[in-house]
């Protein structure tokens, strides 16, 4: 269906858990308390969302988290969810810790896609940056999901005085392999807020210095913000996702669903509707597609990201709460 802004909504994103097993230093640096279990949405609960929202014109579901692959039974929810009628796209976000021994899985299930969220090639950076990861086993995931031949690609934050070193040789692996290469912007979401990043310009000044001989890609690559470009001799593409500074809020197609019910029309405002309290109550299905319904017509017009200085910003949860 379409916004109040004629702005065609296809597309959510579901967090299944807050809990992760990486305490990356901008999303989720320390322990913190998680949802509590009666809190969080049941995969039957969020499939019965999910069916509605099908009804509504939502077809393309993100699965992310928290980690997705900590919360037991996430293969077999992404399996049904996959079955689910009218349901055209499922895909994954990950840190890949856990990934390589459910690639068979997805590829059985026919998963559309995975993304690996990978910020270095350095072993040492990725611990100092995840806090408890082990490279070598993200490796082995995002490996075994390219060659399976489900369709891959690395999304990686760059903050400045951490990891901007890591640029080059992250761009590297889509030289190596079929796998886009995606630069998302950090947000001041959460402890996001206590770093910098770099946008696309700043990133595209450094790649052209080593590959002058780069374009720009017009046809659309994937369901998101992503702009991106080609490298002769590449077997992947170099994305970006500007959030703050190119802003494409004029063309947002998404909602997303934490996990613990919220329908939230906006990353950067903290309100939202509640799906959980009515489908605990025994919302029929009709009344959930109003609920979706509604919570899709109060989508702001745009984010207020770059407006901020130090007042911090409407949203108070953290990005493993809202699934990035
Ligand atoms: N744990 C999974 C993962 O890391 O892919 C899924 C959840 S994680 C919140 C989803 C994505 O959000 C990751 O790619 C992560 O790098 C990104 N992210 C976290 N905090 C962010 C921020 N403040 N700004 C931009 N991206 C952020
Ligand atoms: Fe966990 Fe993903 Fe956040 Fe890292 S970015 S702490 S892997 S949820």
């Amino acid at each position: 269906m379409k916004d109040q802004y004629g702005r065609t909504i296809d597309y959510m994103r579901i967090s299944i858990t807050d809990r992760c097993n990486l305490r990356c230093r901008y999303c989720m640096p320390e322990d913190i308390p998680s949802i509590s279990h009666e809190e969080i949405l049941r995969f039957e609960e969020i499939l019965q969302i999910c069916q509605s929202a099908v009804l509504l014109g939502i077809r393309k579901f993100k699965v992310t988290g928290g980690e997705p692959f900590v919360r037991k039974g996430c293969l077999p929810f992404l399996k049904r969810l996959k079955e689910l009628p009218g349901v055209e796209q499922v895909t994954l976000t990950t840190n890949g810790m856990l990934l390589a021994p459910a690639v068979p899985m997805l590829k059985e299930m026919g998963i559309d896609g995975i993304n690996v969220s990978l910020d270095t090639t350095d072993p040492h950076t990725f611990q100092s940056i995840t806090g408890r990861g082990d490279f070598s086993q993200v490796w082995e995931g995002l490996m075994a999901a390219q060659a399976s031949g489900i369709r891959t690609k690395v999304n990686a934050v760059l903050l400045q005085g951490v990891n901007g070193q890591d640029f080059e040789s992250l761009v590297r692996i889509a030289e190596a392999y079929p796998i886009d290469v995606r630069f998302i912007e950090i947000m001041p979401i959460g402890y996001g807020q206590g770093y910098q990043g770099y946008d696309r310009s700043t990133l595209l000044t450094r790649l052209a210095g080593q590959f002058p001989d780069y374009q720009e890609v017009t046809a659309s690559r994937g369901n998101g913000p992503a702009s991106y470009i080609s490298i002769p001799g590449f077997r992947g593409c170099i994305g970006f996702i500007d959030a703050i500074h190119g802003k494409f809020c004029g063309s947002c197609n998404r909602i997303r669903l934490t996990s613990d019910g919220m329908l939230k029309p906006c990353l950067y405002y903290g309100d939202g509707i509640d799906l959980k309290t009515p489908l605990r109550q025994g919302a029929s299905q009709k009344q959930l597609r109003e609920l979706i319904c509604q919570g899709i017509l109060k989508k702001p017009a745009c984010h207020q990201f770059q407006a901020q200085n130090t007042g911090g910003i409407p949203e108070q949860r953290r990005m493993s709460q809202i699934g990035g």
